[in-house]
């Protein structure tokens, strides 16, 4: 089954990841007037449009020049999408979210707005214990009901792959919970599209989902002063039998000083990767004590946050090919610096970006919000977060085999901008300027007033 993509006003030529700080934004290639050939679910062919080979013209005129599909090689493409001069760019993907929880903290945002800070609000018994509560009295049902339309949010707004960390559960029944509710979305969204969304394919899909276990995201209040219990419990041979029996793939740890140390999240890195489930740390948030470093020396694919990395966790992280990724959406809600990601980016590391969704420090789940926020308080090229936001961020979900990059052979996943060229998609912040979201080849999201978007921004 063969789909044509043409009338694409300028394609974004990401290759496959992870591409170093420097090299970002010098990677991306952009090819005017292009179009792409899609065969079944993968990428058969992209270029510029009077390039297209003979074999795909067919009647060779009738496909550069009409809209009309009933006029357009039925015999060979079953499906013909006009982008309307639209922008083209691999689907974008989120590779660090909290989008499985129950219950909202407003009250701590507008404690924080007063001047109390995160910390401050944590030691008061707010923070993840409020959610943990939510999460324990909620039932699976309940949170995939939850979590649903956040996902299908989030795929309206490009995002065609997401992470999703379980502990909020902090009991082994609880945390097996949030890992089963993400199995059973993640099967739901595999073919593309949902039918529980709505029976119409066009207008109905689910992002494809990676599942983390961070079980030691905070020590519940049954086991204050007692940690490592609680530790112990929780990486048991049984439970991480289980946990990877979920199809989860990462283990996290929420290293930091309000949180679990560095000697403990080792530990528990060199224990869970003998059940397959490679390290990712939340790491250099709001103390530097040594968790970047860590990071390397366990060899994590990613560590994320790094708003007070140092230079020994840059060479560390840099030796072990760890990816950077960089949470801006969440220095911005909590108003507090952000990581220093020129200087990141100047080490030669490769960064990711993703939004950090959750419901205590980032109720963002935009990612292009939090690209544009990188861009204006980073000081990150537009190109540079679009390859955090692909290439990138599919290197830290180990994905970049076959994800975010618009590459022979890679999976379909493409977004078709309601914008002529992809600055102006960051430049206009806050809108909605998605016109189609294309997952495994499958129009998963249909923006119903594109055309009005479009002749609006050309
Ligand atoms: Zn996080």
């Amino acid at each position: 089954m063969y789909t044509l993509i043409h009338n694409i006003g300028q394609l974004l030529i990401v290759p496959p990841g992870p591409i170093a700080g420097p090299r970002m934004a010098e990677a991306v290639q952009i090819v005017e007037h292009a179009t792409v050939v899609i065969e079944d679910d993968k990428i058969k062919w992209f270029g510029r449009e009077s390039d297209l080979p003979p074999e795909f013209r067919n009647p060779p005129s009738a496909i550069l020049n009409s809209a009309q599909s009933s006029v357009l090689s039925p015999q060979f493409f079953s499906s013909i999408i006009d982008a309307r001069g639209g922008c083209v760019i691999p689907g974008l993907i989120d590779c660090h979210t909290h989008t499985v929880f129950a219950g909202t903290r407003e009250h701590e945002f507008a404690l924080r707005c007063a001047g109390k800070t995160y910390k401050e609000i944590a030691r008061a018994g707010g923070g993840i214990r409020n959610t943990m509560q939510a999460v324990r009295a909620a039932t699976k049902d309940q949170l995939i009901e939850l979590a649903r339309p956040r996902l299908r949010h989030m795929l309206q707004n490009g995002v065609t792959c997401v992470e999703i960390k379980s502990g909020y559960g902090l009991t082994p029944a609880d945390e097996l919970k949030m890992l089963n509710t993400l199995a059973e979305l993640r099967s739901e969204g595999a073919a593309g599209f949902s039918p529980r969304v709505s029976p119409n394919p066009n207008h109905a899909g689910l992002p494809e989902l990676v599942s983390t276990y961070l079980a030691a995201h905070t020590i519940p209040p049954e086991f204050t002063s007692r940690a490592d219990e609680y530790l112990d419990q929780m990486f048991s041979d049984d439970m991480l039998k289980q946990v990877a029996a979920t199809g989860a793939e990462f283990c996290d740890v929420f290293c930091e000083n309000i949180a679990f140390s560095v000697e403990q999240s080792r530990r528990l890195f060199e224990k869970a990767k003998r059940f397959g489930l490679r390290p990712r740390v939340h790491a250099d948030q709001i103390t530097q004590m040594g968790a970047s470093r860590l990071a390397g020396k366990v060899g994590a694919i990613s560590a994320d946050h790094l708003e007070k990395i140092d230079d020994a966790g840059l060479s560390a992280m840099k030796a072990a090919g760890t990816i950077a990724v960089l949470l801006p959406g969440s220095s911005f809600f909590l108003g507090v610096p952000q990581a220093p990601a020129r200087r990141i980016l100047d080490a030669g590391l490769p960064v990711a970006i993703a939004t950090d969704f959750n419901p205590g420090s980032c109720m963002i789940s935009s990612l292009p919000l939090v690209m544009s926020i990188a861009c204006c308080q980073r000081k990150m090229t537009p190109l540079e977060v679009l390859v955090a936001c692909t290439a990138n961020a599919a290197a830290a979900l180990n994905r970049h085999d076959r994800l975010g990059a618009v590459a022979v052979g890679h999976q379909a996943d493409l977004v078709i901008l309601a914008t002529p060229n992809f600055d102006r998609f960051l430049y206009e912040i806050g809108q909605s300027l998605i016109q189609r979201v294309i997952r495994k080849g499958i129009v998963t999201f249909d923006g119903n007033t594109t055309q009005d978007i479009l002749a609006s921004h050309n």
